[in-house]
């Protein structure tokens, strides 16, 4: 797995962070797939406190126990609520930029890519949020995925983890679906982040349905639950490590 961080001059949602944290206000943020026109992340989301927060989200942060890690935390949102609920968080993310603006924010920030094994501290548990699976990039890399959920969590530590089933976008009316078997997995995309003539790196996102992501789990030594889902083929899952 790729365990590098990014540089300022590579880290368009970063930048989009730093403006808004420092202005209040920020150019547009574009995400760019080959599967979509491009798309519009509004920055001001990114900041969404507690109450703004999706019904998910906040059940995920209930139920976050002990020491949490709070993996690609962005603009350090979620730790910040932990923090505000007493809860004891570590953030990390890969955006440099980013890590200064959560540090900025009071938060126990540190740029590091969540693959990279020299940092070697344990959790109780390990939050991804805001489809948290797209990390994990490609179903190929589940086993290095979980191999690393296993060295980063305390012995009966557990991931909280959302994502969605993107299904829908292959489904015909009559709910058939229309996915050719031979292509990759549906859920695997191929996304750009650009801001203000800053352009990122091209990189793999995974979303996942619950089923496959149990499978998974399962293969590689975790239990799976279904801890809620949404209105829209979202779910929240709890992956527990088992010994
Ligand atoms: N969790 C935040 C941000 C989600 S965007 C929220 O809900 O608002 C995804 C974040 O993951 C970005 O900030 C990106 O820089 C970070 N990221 C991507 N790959 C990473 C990796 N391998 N290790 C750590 N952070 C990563």
């Amino acid at each position: 797995m790729d365990s590098k961080v990014l540089c300022s001059d590579g880290d368009p949602m970063g930048a989009a962070i730093y403006d808004y944290h420092r202005n209040g206000k920020a150019g547009t943020l574009v995400v760019r797939s080959s599967m979509f026109e491009d798309d519009e992340i509004p920055v001001n989301d990114l900041f969404r406190d507690f109450s703004q927060m999706p019904e998910l989200e906040r059940i995920a942060l209930e139920e976050a126990h002990g020491s949490v890690l709070d993996v690609g935390a962005g603009s350090g949102c979620h730790s910040l609520a932990l923090k505000q609920m007493g809860k004891d968080v570590v953030a990390i993310d890969i955006s440099p930029l980013s890590v200064e603006v959560m540090k900025e924010r009071g938060i126990d920030a540190r740029q590091v890519n969540l693959y990279d094994e020299s940092f070697s501290d344990r959790f109780d548990t390990v939050l991804m949020l805001m489809n948290g699976t797209g990390i994990i990039g490609t179903l190929d890399n589940m086993p290095s995925f979980f191999a690393r959920m296993r060295q980063l969590l305390k012995p009966g530590g557990c991931v909280l983890v959302d994502s969605s089933d993107l299904r829908y976008l292959f489904e015909e009316e009559d709910g058939s679906l229309m996915i050719d078997l031979a292509d990759d997995y549906y859920g695997q995309l191929d996304y750009q982040m650009l801001y203000e003539g800053v352009e990122g790196e091209p990189f793999d996102w995974l979303y996942v349905d619950f089923d496959t992501l149990a499978f998974y789990a399962e293969e590689n030594g975790f239990r799976a639950e279904l801890v809620a889902e949404g209105d829209h083929y979202d779910y929240l899952a709890r992956l527990t490590v088992l010994p």
